[in-house]
């Protein structure tokens, strides 16, 4: 795949469904040199089940064809560390909340890199963020939009007009959903908590409400705009977010910003299912990803989640996975037959996205992208003629490597901006600087910036990293 220089914009667009307006629309960044895509992460005090994985994959997903097409994609996913469900486990088990979060953190990194997941470019804990996350706060107080009743703080939801904007759901619904306490200190029965008090014995900081730890719905406003800067471009997660916590993200988010937009795209992947039925605790048959390991190849796991369309249901069963293992030994088997091939280095005809990369541009429809590859394959395994026999392997190694299958295992985490184009811009600054060239200096300093790319200038020389923006609403 042939990765887009700034300039250089993809011929094809990428569509995607937007649950903002129902309606499957074409992808538009706001700046094309830099997009920026933030994923609701998983709650720390378990193993990944298959509904966090299939969230992890599809957006993997998403965003591999994302940086196939811009030069520079900026990728959030987090960690919830503070929960009711951590404090609890930690009280089972006789364990420190840290020590159960940093425990699941390393398993989760770890299952998702099996199943060929990159890691996103910031991962942050909500531990890390609660001087944004009180920052965010204050604002909301500050505008009218949240009061502080008995140690909490509340989200006025009638002061948001807009409020039920990506679900369709009104106010009186959030009670009907049985997911909100009637609390007698409440102002409307549907605000909901950004702050709350903590005894003792539970996580807790200092804040100018008391000692106290944040609701589930304020964390993923301050770390998106602490991570990304706003507006961000694209919100991710499994349908289950959309009410509340998107419906509140977006509640809270624009009314810190006195009304300006949060976030244009909203993409939203459906449940999974184990044989026809809801994966659910009661039911006990939530699969874990560490247990599936023990006996199956992630590349299998990861073809099984991406069978289904990803706005589609994906019903879980051992036949799903052992058609998977079955067709991904196949496609192995042809790979390594046709290895002599693999010297020839052919550009001619590439310029253009292959066609699985085509299928992926159309709201990521992974079984039409499925079906180009495996017609792909049976092409490849009938070619006569030597040059189209290296045409479609090439062809069918770049749809495999697009949809994360067939890992070199060179998943280690990256910069989204190509190192080699920082590098040719340091030496271009570096000999403007010779010049006395400082205005250009400054611009490509400037450029750098707007990439996330800071720089410092030491006696070593100039050095870069890629620095996180100070929430600013
Ligand atoms: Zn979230």
């Amino acid at each position: 795949m042939v990765r887009k220089t700034a300039n250089d914009t993809c011929s094809y667009s990428l569509y995607l469904t937007n649950t903002l307006s129902g309606q499957k629309q074409k992808f538009q960044p706001y700046d094309l040199n830099r997009v920026t895509m933030y994923v609701c992460g998983p709650t720390v005090y378990n193993y990944a089940h298959l509904g966090n994985a299939r969230s992890a994959v599809v957006f993997d997903l998403l965003y591999r064809v994302l940086r196939d097409t811009y030069p520079c994609v900026l990728y959030t996913r987090n960690f919830t560390d503070v929960d009711d469900k951590i404090n609890a486990a930690a009280e089972r088990t006789k364990q420190s909340i840290r020590d159960i979060t940093d425990r699941f953190i390393k398993a989760y990194r770890s299952d998702m890199k099996a199943l060929g997941v990159i890691p996103p470019d910031f991962e942050p804990r909500v531990t890390d963020h609660i001087p944004d996350i009180i920052s965010v706060i204050c604002c909301l107080i500050d505008k009218g939009h949240a009061y502080v009743a008995e140690g909490h703080v509340l989200f006025h939801v009638p002061s948001f007009e807009q409020y039920g904007v990506l679900s369709g759901r009104k106010q009186t619904d959030l009670m009907a959903g049985g997911r909100v306490e009637a609390a007698p200190f409440k102002h409307d029965p549907a605000d909901f908590v950004l702050w709350k008090p903590s005894i003792p014995s539970l996580p807790g900081w200092e804040s100018p409400w008391g000692r106290g730890r944040p609701g589930w719905h304020i964390e993923c406003s301050a770390m998106t705009a602490s991570c990304l800067g706003l507006p961000i471009d694209l919100h991710g997660g499994g349908q289950d977010l959309i009410f509340p916590h998107h419906e509140n993200e977006i509640a809270q988010s624009v009314s810190a910003r006195g009304g300006a937009e949060y976030c244009r795209f909203w993409v939203h992947n459906g449940f999974v299912t184990v044989d026809g039925r809801k994966m659910s605790k009661s039911l006990g048959n939530v699969v874990l990803v560490h247990d599936l390991l023990r006996e199956t190849e992630g590349e299998t796991i990861r073809l099984a989640l991406l069978s289904a369309h990803y706005r589609q249901p994906l019903d879980w069963s051992t036949e799903l996975l052992e058609q998977c293992r079955r067709t991904l030994e196949r496609l192995h088997r042809l790979l390594s037959d046709t290895d002599h091939l693999s010297q020839e280095n052919i550009t001619e005809g590439f310029s253009e996205p292959g066609i699985v990369a085509r299928e992926l541009y159309d709201d990521l429809n992974t079984p039409a992208a499925l079906k180009a590859l495996f017609g792909t394959a049976r092409s490849l395994r009938h070619a006569v003629s030597h040059s189209e026999r290296v045409r479609l392997r090439i062809e069918l190694l770049a749809g495999l490597r697009l949809l994360g299958l067939f890992q070199e295992n060179k998943l280690t985490s990256f910069q989204s901006v190509p190192s080699a184009f920082i590098s040719d811009m340091l030496e271009r600054r570096t000999e403007a600087r010779d010049k006395r060239d400082f205005a250009e200096a400054d611009r490509i300093r400037e450029l750098l910036q707007a990439y996330g790319v800071t720089l410092e200038d030491t006696l070593q020389g100039t050095q870069w990293h890629i620095k996180t923006h100070n929430v600013k609403f």
